[in-house]
């Protein structure tokens, strides 16, 4: 065989076993392109830095691999253990309503997938997220560090007591539905903090909270009707 064409049968060879992969990844950035534009900027979400992270952040890494043709699809996505990885449209706008910075600390209560935990992280530097499922907090935190997440700090626990080591928090997020808001992550919220909860009870319409700090008075606006699984509290 000539080198010329051993050359050949290698770059087709090399070509074919590169295909998919690459093909692969073009097909999920176009996906998530889409799902931007017709899921999250059609529905009046203008924050530009929130639009950004959601452009970056590979979804389909965040869900199991059989459900990866889902991932960005606008509905939520089951992960396991009867949890869900939420809409991307819900995703934006309770991002966006906390209004991330650099140089923001916030606190994620309901790790799941690690989804929410890193958009919040292609914005800022400092992300906790707390879940209450053992083998979801090691998928989630496994997850963030696959994908370059690493320095989001993930624990297993019971949200309800939030983080305090880490307190006082510039924003929270709650990603899992309580009915009503758990005194210990008010008190962990800086004063003019952010925090957003769908409050209600489990398996019915619930309403997506904004509270804010303001000196005493701790100000509420009910927002949307959402679904979110509710927050347990005992460890299972
Ligand atoms: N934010 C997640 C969505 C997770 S669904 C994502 O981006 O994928 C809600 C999650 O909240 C589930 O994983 C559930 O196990 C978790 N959860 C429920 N109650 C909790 C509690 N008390 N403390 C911490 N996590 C809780």
């Amino acid at each position: 065989m000539t080198s010329v064409i051993r050359i050949l049968i290698w770059g087709l060879l090399a070509g074919s076993l590169a295909g998919p992969a690459l093909a692969q990844d073009g097909r999920f950035e176009s996906e998530r392109e889409r799902m931007v534009a017709t899921q999250v900027e059609a529905r009046d979400i203008r924050h530009p830095a929130t639009l950004e992270a959601l452009r970056r952040v590979p979804r389909h890494l965040f869900v199991p691999e059989d459900r990866r043709r889902h991932a960005y699809q606008d509905r939520p996505v089951p992960i396991g253990y009867g949890q869900t990885i939420s809409q991307p449209f819900l995703v934006a706008y309770m991002t966006a309503l906390l209004k991330p910075q650099p140089g923001m600390r916030v606190l994620e209560i309901g790790t799941g997938s690690g989804y929410q935990a890193a958009v919040l992280a292609e914005i800022l530097d400092e992300v906790f997220t707390v879940e209450i499922i053992g083998e979801l907090a090691q998928w989630g935190e496994a997850n963030l560090r696959r994908v370059g997440y690493g320095h989001v700090r993930v624990k297993h626990g019971d949200g309800y007591h939030g983080w305090d080591e880490h307190a006082p928090f510039d924003a929270i997020v709650v990603t899992a539905a309580a009915d009503h808001v758990p005194p210990p992550l008010l008190d962990q919220l800086r004063q003019g903090g952010r925090m957003v909860i769908p409050v209600g009870s489990p398996f019915r319409t619930q309403t997506l909270m904004l509270i804010t700090r303001d000196g005493d008075r701790t100000v509420s606006e009910s927002l949307l009707p959402v679904r979110f699984v509710p927050l347990t509290r005992r460890q299972p």
